[in-house]
């Protein structure tokens, strides 16, 4: 496995192997890799003949009160797990932003509901950072994962609205056997909020359950609310591909939650 540090490089790596006929599939990420990572990996193997992976941990998407500081960075780790999976080409840069890089990309209403409007600035940031990864890297498909969800719309949105070129494959969410949703940021539960961290999961499942009954939104969602063990900072039914929520179940409808446990804030989400 090739491991690139500099923007430079990263772009001139991704020239040659276009040069040579060869196409590229990439996963961006954060680090602290689970088996979640490495499922979209495994798409992205199936892809393309190039896999780049990156690592970079972006400042631009955390708020100033965030985890961006303790948020994990086991390298090694990750490195050994990336080589074990065939990766061909890991993309770590230190550093993605001049110091007076002035211009984001702004997702209009998406990045200011749910996970948007506790974090403020989140999906500014996040779509910024994986337009600037974009650019350099010049993916022919691009894997994110269906457990944020909302993360999807945006990139999605993004690359229509600016006619990127690049293929957005979504991989499914993968969980623990209870059904806690695979995160970076599980390592923070304590093994009492551990032990309650299924609960939104089951929420969602509840809603999903009541609604295929026949249940109205409202009352289906009061009923997942009540199974949650911690604080739930919301949960609803979208439409998946513009987050507006819905009143009668649709094509496309989602139920989404967020749910704090000290902390650290879970989020999940199931199709309908
Ligand atoms: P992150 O490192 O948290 O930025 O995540 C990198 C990518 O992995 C994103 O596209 C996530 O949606 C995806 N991902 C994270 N957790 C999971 C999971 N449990 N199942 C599938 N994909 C995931």
């Amino acid at each position: 496995m090739k491991i690139v540090k500099t923007k430079k490089a990263i772009a001139s790596l991704s020239k040659l192997i276009h040069k040579d006929g060869g196409t590229i599939a990439f996963v961006p990420t954060m680090g602290a890799l689970h088996e979640g990572h490495l499922s979209l990996v495994r798409i992205a193997r199936k892809l393309a003949d190039t896999v780049i992976v990156s690592i970079y941990v972006n400042p631009t998407q955390f708020g100033p009160n965030e985890d961006f500081s303790r948020y994990p960075r086991p390298f090694n780790e990750d490195l050994a797990k990336l080589k074990k999976e065939g990766v061909n080409v890991l993309f770590a840069p230190s550093n993605l932003y001049d110091f007076n890089s002035a211009t984001f990309i702004d997702p209009g209403y998406i990045a200011s509901v749910f996970c948007g409007a506790s974090r403020i600035d989140h999906f500014r940031g996040v779509a910024t950072v994986v337009l600037k990864l974009f650019n350099l890297v010049n993916p022919d498909i691009a894997i994110f994962g269906q457990k944020d969800a909302q993360q999807v719309c945006v990139i999605k949105q993004m690359v229509r609205d600016l006619d990127h070129p690049v293929k957005i494959v979504v991989a499914p969410i993968v969980r623990e056997a209870d059904g806690l949703a695979l995160s970076s940021r599980n390592r923070y539960l304590t093994p009492d909020e551990r032990s309650r961290a299924n609960s939104l999961y089951n929420a969602l499942n509840l809603v999903k359950k009541e609604l295929a009954k026949g249940t109205n939104i409202n009352s289906a969602l009061n009923k997942g609310k009540r199974v949650a063990k911690g604080d739930i900072e919301y949960l609803n039914v979208v439409n998946q591909s513009t987050f507006l929520p819905i009143k009668k179940i649709e094509k496309n409808a989602l139920v989404i939650g967020a749910m704090r446990l000290g902390k650290t804030r879970l989020i999940d989400n199931l199709k309908l």
